[in-house]
């Protein structure tokens, strides 16, 4: 018998809403795998002390939630590549003593994309400049998108962003201020929410986008997991595109992490039936 579990988690503040806990616990069940996922309350102030905790605990690694996505990473020993270039850690890996910065977030968004288009070549309009629309802008990059055009409220975050890319990687990139029913570029074959816009309770909340830019053949993706179905999600199914929705990078990001930590590909179709006990289900 073996009374030892291998110990992951997540250190946020505040903690009590981050759903990660079900969706992971669910896969460790379904895999019988004797590992564990504790979702810790942590304040700023105490991250270092957490950090530390889970080192000396021998935790196989942990995800960094708001708002230590960034500060987290002066008590990391290395950073993958992506989460070098994005600048934020989702998730720590630690193996051979060393703790490793990852980002998980884009590499769950492009794993949800890939099997509904080719980012090769393609144009993206990317709604947010924040630690969401970062990592999923460098990773459409890094995966062969030739241009992003970022539109922020803010322009200092989105012209950083733009900025990020151009100098980063091999797309193309430019800011547009977000103006009142703002069109979707011409020529746009990815268009992607990576605002807060429509996040749960605030679920009527709609982009002040021309709808009427949306067109038949463009893929819309939505980052925000809950509700699934978002104001955007289905008025461009009405529109006739291709949707993707928050779900999927949520439960990509989550089983992406799973691996780094212990290897095991875990079936995200259990993690994502988890989500939508929680969230209600998308279909
Ligand atoms: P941030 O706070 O870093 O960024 C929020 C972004 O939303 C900013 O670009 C902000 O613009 C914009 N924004 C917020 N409110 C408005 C508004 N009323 N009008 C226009 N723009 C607005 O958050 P994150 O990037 O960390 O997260 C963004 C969303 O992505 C969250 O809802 C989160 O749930 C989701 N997410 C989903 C993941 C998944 O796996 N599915 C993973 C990570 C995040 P400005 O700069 O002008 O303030």
């Amino acid at each position: 018998m073996n009374f030892l579990h291998t110990l992951t988690g997540s250190l946020s503040q505040p903690a009590a809403g981050n759903p990660t806990v079900a969706m992971v616990e669910a896969a460790y069940r379904h895999h019988g795998m004797a590992w564990r996922y504790v979702n810790a309350e942590v304040p700023p102030e105490r991250l270092a002390d957490a950090v530390r905790g889970a080192r000396a605990m021998g935790w196989a690694g942990f995800n960094c939630s708001l708002p230590h996505k960034v500060t987290v990473i002066e008590h990391l020993d290395r950073l993958g590549s992506s989460a070098q270039i994005i600048g934020a850690v989702n998730t720590v890996v630690h193996r051979d003593g060393l703790l490793v910065g990852e980002n998980t977030d884009g590499q769950g968004f492009i794993e949800a994309l890939r099997p509904v288009c080719s980012i090769e070549g393609q144009r993206v309009a990317l709604f947010g400049a924040g630690g969401a629309a970062r990592a999923v802008a460098v990773e459409l990059a890094l995966a062969g998108a030739a241009h992003i055009t970022v539109v922020n409220r803010g322009r200092p975050r989105g012209q950083a962003l733009a900025d990020l890319i151009t100098a980063k990687t091999q797309a193309s990139a430019e800011y547009l201020h977000w103006l009142p029913a703002m069109p979707i570029p011409a020529c746009t074959g990815i268009v992607v929410n990576a605002t807060s816009i429509g996040l749960h309770p605030h679920i009527d909340d709609q982009l002040d986008i021309d709808w009427a830019t949306l067109r038949p053949g463009m893929v819309v993706a939505d980052a925000i997991p809950n509700p699934p179905r978002t104001h955007l999600i289905r008025t461009a199914e009405a529109a006739g595109c291709t949707v993707l929705d928050g779900l999927g990078m949520l439960v990509n990001q989550g089983a992406i992490a799973i691996r780094l930590w212990s290897g095991v590909d875990v079936d995200r179709a259990v993690m994502r039936r988890a989500l939508e006990d929680l969230f209600g289900s998308p279909a």
